[in-house]
């Protein structure tokens, strides 16, 4: 006997992964060169040279040391840098006490799922959505409440949101600049959000927290503002990841901020840490959390993404798609030319065209479009969205 649960989750199918693997199966038949897959979100650009670099120094250095266990809850050195430059970017005053290094911010949401949760607790979270999240919440005990979107421009539809929120939410869960529709809330938006979660939390009598997922922070274009959250709403608390900023996705290297701030802020990290432990997710990987936190004010070259987005956003526009400019990240989210967003992958499948369905995401009628490619591989696909548009005519 196992358990269903568990071997239910092992054995779903992925819509992204399917695609990806198709599209190395096609790779094979017809040439790589002839498959446009856009279905994955893994970085396009190289790391910056001083993680090498830093890598290769550190590994010479304390051969040894290097790879020894570290705390629990991350190397007081490497939290101290993290705390350091986060004051220095924000001009706030964390300290390392309420930083925990994690395996990514996959971890760090699990960590903050499972250190929050008691019986009958919900999140609510905004589609699209990363998809994880239910899985996530779910499996930490607490039901997720799905808020459906808000289309015209992927904000958040308020009225949705207030009717959602009850006694027994116990957090919100957002994610900007977001997967999949790589629209950054505004300033105006966080600032409605953070006032409404503040009038619930002293009409319901206990804190609302807000989990802030920013694995896409550094990713935002000219004329957009990723405002730090917990300036916005003080029951903040921050999920993040080096992997798209410093294109580290397979090192598994981020973590949790819970700011002194935060109401009952020392029992949150506490559990935050007990979660992690209880999880076996203690340790993050010991040369990365050096590594990371040495490069942490750097980024990869990022401006190829703002490029692809460019050249995508207008040249979709002009075959008559309808596409939401992205603010960050590096993902587009437009309609798809009929409502069975499924069915309309299919048919760009069959011009080697790889998009993944929006509805995985809590938004059928809509599909994701991973631009963290090569600005030649659009260029060369940009046909193939005409040829997909003309079968629709
Ligand atoms: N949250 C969002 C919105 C993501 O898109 C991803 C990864 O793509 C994650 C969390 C998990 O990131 P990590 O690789 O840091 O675990």
């Amino acid at each position: 006997m196992v358990s269903e649960r568990m071997k239910g989750l092992g054995t779903a199918r992925s819509v992204i992964r399917e695609l990806f693997e198709y599209g190395k199966l096609r790779a094979a038949q017809v040439g790589a060169e002839n498959v446009f897959d856009f279905s994955i979100g893994n970085p396009s650009v190289p790391p910056p040279d001083a993680v090498n670099e830093t890598a290769i120094r550190l590994m010479t250095e304390q051969p040894h040391l290097i790879h020894a266990y570290t705390s629990a809850q991350g190397d007081l050195a490497a939290r101290e840098r993290f705390a350091d430059s986060l004051n220095r970017r924000f001009g706030t005053s964390y300290s390392a006490s309420r930083l925990y290094i994690t395996m990514g911010a996959a971890a760090a949401l699990t960590c903050v799922f499972n250190g929050l949760t008691c019986p009958g607790d919900e999140f609510i979270v905004f589609a699209p959505y990363f998809p994880e999240y239910k899985v996530f919440i779910e499996d930490a005990g607490a039901k997720m409440v799905l808020i459906p979107p808000e289309i015209e421009a992927f904000q958040i539809d308020f009225d949705a949101f207030e009717r959602a929120l009850g006694v027994h939410t116990k957090g919100v869960v957002i994610n900007t600049p977001n997967n999949p529709s790589g629209v950054v809330y505004s300033r105006e938006t966080l600032e409605r959000l953070g006032a409404i979660l503040t009038e619930k939390s002293r009409q319901f009598g206990h804190p609302i927290y807000l989990i802030s997922d920013e694995p896409y922070r550094e990713i935002v274009y000219a004329g957009f503002e990723v405002p730090w959250v917990p300036h916005i709403y003080r029951d903040t608390i921050v999920c993040y990841s080096f992997s798209k900023s410093l294109s580290l996705p397979g090192e598994r290297l981020g973590y949790v901020l819970v700011p002194e701030e935060v109401t009952d802020s020392g029992d949150v990290y506490a559990a935050v840490a007990g979660a992690g432990r209880s999880q076996g997710n203690v340790n993050a990987p010991s040369l990365f959390q050096q590594v990371t936190s040495l490069c942490c004010d750097m980024t990869a070259d990022l401006k190829v993404y703002e490029e692809n987005a460019k050249l995508f956003v207008s040249a979709l526009r002009e075959m008559g798609y309808h596409v939401v400019a992205p603010g960050g990240a590096f993902y587009l989210f437009p309609r798809s030319l009929e409502p069975d967003d499924v069915a309309f992958s299919e048919r760009a499948k069959k011009l080697d065209l790889l998009v993944v369905p929006g509805s995985g995401f809590g938004a059928p009628g809509h599909v994701r479009v991973s631009y963290c490619v090569q600005t030649d591989t659009i260029r060369r696909a940009l046909p193939k969205f005409q040829a997909l548009a003309d079968s629709y005519k």
